[in-house]
C-alpha cells in the first residue's frame, strides 16, 4: 500500500491540530474572512518543514517529499477543511498545480520542479479555467505559439487569460493549460515572467482567506523545456488523469467543513432550551437538521475511504469513484452547513457562531474541481457504459455480493442496499429499452441515484470491518447510520427512479406490475423503511453523547 505509516500520519495531524489551536483561532479566522485577506504567513508556516511541511505530504519521496497516499491526503484535507476552507484551498492549489508535472512531466522536469517545490516551499497555482471555458475546458482560447530556430522548436509564446485561479495572485510557480500547435498542453511558468500579470483578488462569497485571481498572458516566452512532458497535445489527458485524487481531496473538504458545522450544532442543541426541553431531545429538530446530515456525511466518508484504499492499492485514477465521492461529500457538507445555520436559529445567522462562515466557505466545493452537475454527468455516463457492457448485470452482480454481506452481518442495511441496487439496475434497463438517456435531465438524475445507491452499498459493506477515524461513534451507531442511508437510497430509487422513467417514457410503467421489475420491487423498497424512526432516535442520542455541550 502506498502512503504514510499510521504514526507519521498521526504526527502530521496532531502537529496541524496544535498549530491551528495556537494560531488559527476563530477570532483570527473571522478577521481574515472579514478583511478578505490571504494569510501568506500561515501558508509559509504550514509549508515550513521545521513546523509542519504540509506540502511535502503530496510530493513523492524521490523528490524530497513524504510520499503520502490518497488516504493520507483525505485525512489531512478533512482536517484542514475543518479548520478553514480558505486556507485549505491555498494548500489544494499547490497540490493541483503540481499535478500536471507529477502526472505528465519528464523525469528531469519532475526532479527539478518537484524538488524545488519541496525544498523552497513554493506556492503553486493551477491555471486551467478561462472566462469562456470552465466545465468545457476544450473551449479554451489561451494559445501557445511555437518559437523555432533552424526549424527546431526552442520555446513558446503564451497569450490569453485565465479566470478564477486559486493562489493566482500570490503563487511563485504556475502550471498553465494552453493550446499549442499539437493541441492542449501544460506549461510551467514562474512569477515575474515578462508579459505575465495577475488580476486583483476576487471579492468572493466564501473562502475569503484564499486568493483567487485572473491571470493575463501577453506573449509570455517560455523555453521548450517548460512544456510538460515535452510532447504537445497531452494537456487534457493529463488533467483527466488526476481527477481521481483531486476530487477525493475536495470530497474530504466537504466532509471536514460539513462536520465542522455539525460539531457546532450538536452541542448547541443540548444547551438551548425551547418548549421546556433541550432541542436535542426534539425529534422534529434532530431528525430533520442533525441526523440526516451526519448519516450522509458518514456514507460519503465510507466511500472516500474505499476509493482511497483502492488508489493506494495501485488502481489507477478511478475518475468515476472520485466523482461519486466528491458529489456526495460536497453536497452533503453544503447541506449540513445550511442546516447548522437553521439549527442555531438567529444565532446561526450571525458571524460569531462560525456556521454562517462555514456555509459560505463550503459552497465552493460544489463548484470547483468540477461542478455537481458535471459530477452527475460523469457518474451517469461512466456507469451507463458499464450497464451496457455487462448487459445490465453491473448492479445486479453487486447486489448479489451484498446478499453475502447481509448473510454475514444482517444489521448493516446490506439487504436494503441490495434492493436499491436491483431497483437501480431496473431503472437503467428501462432507460435503455426506451432510450430515455437522450434526455439530459434523466441522465443527470441517474447520476444522482447512482451516487446514493453506491454510497449505500459501500457503507453497508464496510461498516462492520472498517473504523471511521474522523468521528468517534460506536459501531452500533454507525450501523444504524448505514441502515438509514440504505433506506434513503432505496426510497430515492423507488420514487425518483420511477418518476423519471414514467416522466420521460412512452410505454407506461404504471399499471404494468406483472411485467415491470421496478414496480415489482416497490413493496419491498417500502417495507425496508420499517425501523427508520427507531434508528434515527438511536443516532440522535449517540451524536449528543459524542459531542456534548
Ligand atoms: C473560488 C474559486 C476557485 C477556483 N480555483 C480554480 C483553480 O485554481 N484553477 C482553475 O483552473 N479553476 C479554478 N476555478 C474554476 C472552477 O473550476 C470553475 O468555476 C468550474 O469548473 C465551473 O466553471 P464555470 O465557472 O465556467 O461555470 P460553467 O461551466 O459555465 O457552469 C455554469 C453552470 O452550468 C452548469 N453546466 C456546465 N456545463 C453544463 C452542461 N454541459 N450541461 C448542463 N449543465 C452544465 C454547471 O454545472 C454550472 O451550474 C475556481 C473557481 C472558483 C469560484
Amino acid at each position: 500500500m502506498a502512503g504514510l505509516d499510521a504514526d507519521t500520519l498521526n504526527m502530521v495531524l496532531s502537529t496541524l491540530g496544535k498549530y491551528a489551536d495556537r494560531k488559527l483561532t476563530p477570532e483570527f479566522l473571522l478577521k481574515l474572512d472579514h478583511d478578505d485577506e490571504f494569510p501568506r504567513e500561515v501558508l509559509t508556516e504550514l509549508y515550513d518543514p521545521s513546523q509542519i511541511g504540509l506540502h511535502l505530504l503530496f510530493l513523492p519521496e524521490a523528490y524530497g517529499g513524504l510520499g503520502g497516499g490518497a488516504y493520507d491526503v483525505y485525512r489531512v484535507s478533512e482536517a484542514m477543511a475543518a479548520i478553514d476552507l480558505g486556507i485549505a484551498t491555498g494548500v489544494l492549489a499547490t497540490f493541483l498545480g503540481t499535478d500536471p508535472i507529477a502526472v505528465g512531466g519528464t523525469e528531469k522536469q519532475k526532479a527539478l520542479w518537484m524538488g524545488r517545490i519541496a525544498e523552497e516551499g513554493l506556492l503553486v497555482a493551477y491555471g486551467a479555467t478561462e472566462p469562456q471555458a470552465g466545465s468545457d475546458l476544450a473551449a479554451m482560447k489561451t494559445k501557445a505559439e511555437s518559437v523555432t530556430e533552424d526549424s527546431k522548436v526552442t520555446g513558446y509564446k503564451l497569450t490569453g487569460r485565465k479566470q478564477w485561479i486559486s493562489n493566482g495572485g500570490v503563487a511563485d510557480l504556475y502550471t498553465i493549460l494552453a493550446l499549442a500547435p499539437g493541441g492542449p498542453s501544460w506549461f510551467i511558468l514562474e512569477r515575474g515572467a515578462e508579459g505575465f500579470t495577475q488580476g486583483k483578488p476576487e471579492d468572493k462569497h466564501g473562502i475569503r482567506a484564499s486568493n483567487t485571481a485572473a491571470l493575463f498572458l501577453e506573449e509570455v516566452y517560455v523555453d521548450a523545456d517548460r512544456l510538460v512532458g515535452g510532447v504537445e497535445g497531452q494537456g487534457l489527458v493529463q488533467a483527466q488523469a488526476v481527477f481521481g485524487y483531486t476530487r477525493l481531496m475536495v470530497a474530504a473538504f466537504g466532509l471536514g467543513a460539513g462536520w465542522a458545522a455539525l460539531k457546532r450544532a450538536i452541542p448547541y442543541s443540548q444547551m438551548r432550551i425551547q418548549g421546556g426541553a433541550p432541542l436535542s431531545q426534539k425529534q422534529g429538530y434532530t431528525h430533520k437538521l442533525i441526523v440526516p446530515n451526519a448519516v450522509r456525511l458518514e456514507a460519503a466518508r465510507a466511500y472516500i475511504e474505499w476509493a482511497s484504499e483502492r488508489l493506494d492499492g495501485g488502481e489507477h485514477n478511478l475518475p468515476t469513484e472520485g466523482a461519486v465521492a466528491k458529489y456526495m461529500a460536497t453536497e452533503s457538507g453544503n447541506k449540513a452547513a445550511e442546516d447548522a445555520i437553521q439549527a442555531l436559529g438567529g444565532y446561526g445567522y450571525t458571524k460569531e457562531y462560525m456556521v454562517e462562515k462555514i456555509k459560505r466557505d463550503v459552497r465552493i466545493t460544489c463548484i470547483y474541481e468540477g461542478t455537481s452537475e458535471i459530477m452527475e454527468w460523469t457518474i451517469a455516463r461512466d456507469r451507463w457504459q458499464e450497464h451496457l457492457k455487462t448487459k445490465g448485470s453491473y448492479y445486479t452482480d453487486w447486489a448479489d455480493r451484498l446478499m453475502q454481506a447481509h448473510a454475514d452481518h444482517p444489521d448493516t442495511g446490506a439487504a436494503t442496499a441490495e434492493l436499491a441496487l436491483r431497483a437501480l439496475a431496473a431503472v437503467l434497463e428501462r432507460c435503455r429499452l426506451e432510450r430515455l438517456t437522450r434526455n439530459q435531465h434523466v441522465l443527470f438524475r441517474l447520476g444522482e441515484l447512482i451516487a446514493w445507491v453506491e454510497t449505500a452499498a459501500i457503507f453497508a459493506e464496510r461498516v462492520t470491518t472498517h473504523p471511521t477515524p474522523g468521528i468517534k461513534l460506536d459501531r452500533e451507531a454507525h450501523k444504524a447510520m448505514a441502515r438509514i442511508h440504505a433506506r434513503d437510497a432505496a426510497m430515492k430509487v423507488a420514487t425518483e427512479g420511477m418518476r423519471w422513467v414514467i416522466g420521460a417514457g412512452t410505454t407506461g410503467e404504471v399499471g404494468a406490475t406483472g411485467r415491470s421489475p421496478l414496480l415489482a420491487l416497490a413493496p419491498a423498497l417500502y417495507a425496508a423503511q420499517a425501523g427508520l424512526i427507531a434508528d434515527m432516535d438511536l443516532v440522535a442520542a449517540r451524536l449528543a453523547e459524542a459531542f456534548p455541550a
